[in-house]
């Protein structure tokens, strides 16, 4: 599968940026994991917006799911301009249900996972794990029976991660601060955390985002590397992984 980095700020975009925003493919089945603000923007450069085959979120914070209100106009103004009557799937949980709710509309259909379930999205399984955050959220573990990447969304660090994360290709978490400061009270992590749970679940490949816009990003990756002994890539638009 092969995964292409769309957006990865934390709170708010950069300038021509855009927040958590990571499309995978497998198969030309296309699933966008979240739609930060800017990432239909950024999307296009790399995929065809009637393209998308489904959309899965890991929760309803703005900075997840900015982008969806124009993802939904997106479908149907081309409704209107090739007569097209796909519906495109949203999947969301819904212990929030006004943010649930918000999913459907003309060409989108919200569709409820159960977290304790596994998931099939097209060639994907995907498996939750509820995270430490001030409102229900939810990581994945993707699978597409070759590979698998396990996206942390937005969680405080706690060793519950070690057994979800176990053996994964690739790790990709929450970022938002620098090793020494202290995310949890923010309900995320830091550079030091994202490693510590790489290096016990020895995860192949850490990719850290939802990047603070401040301080130099770069700092980032030298202090997961400390603890870390894997590759660590710090999140652009743009960055492709594959395996
Ligand atoms: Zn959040």
């Amino acid at each position: 599968m092969k995964l292409t980095i769309i957006g990865q700020w934390g709170g708010y975009p950069a300038p021509g940026g855009a927040t958590s925003a990571y499309l995978i493919e497998k198969d030309n089945f296309s699933l966008l994991v979240d739609a930060g603000s800017g990432s239909l923007s950024n999307l296009q450069k790399y995929k065809e917006v009637m393209d998308l085959d489904a959309v899965v979120l890991s929760h309803y914070h703005h900075d997840h799911v900015a982008d969806i209100g124009v993802l939904q106009y997106a479908w149907l103004v081309n409704s209107y301009v090739t007569g097209h009557d796909e519906i495109l799937p949203i999947y969301g949980h819904a212990e929030d249900k006004k943010g649930f709710e918000s999913l459907t509309h003309n060409c989108t259909e919200g569709i409820a996972y159960d977290p304790n379930e596994e998931l099939k999205i097209g060639p994907f399984t995907l498996a939750f794990q509820r995270t430490k955050h001030s409102v229900p959220c939810f990581g994945m573990r993707i699978s597409d029976g070759e590979s698998e990447i396990v996206y942390t969304a937005d969680t405080t660090f706690t060793e519950d991660w070690y057994g979800f994360v176990k053996d994964t290709d690739l790790l990709i978490t929450d970022c938002n601060f620098y090793a020494g400061q202290d995310g949890s009270k923010a309900g995320h992590m830091n550079s030091s955390d994202g490693a510590t749970i790489a290096r016990e679940a020895d995860a192949g490949e850490l990719i850290l985002s939802h990047l603070p816009q401040y301080g130099n990003n770069s700092d980032l990756v030298n202090e997961a590397k400390e603890i870390f002994t894997g590759i660590v890539h710090l999140a652009e638009a743009g960055l492709t992984w594959e395996k």
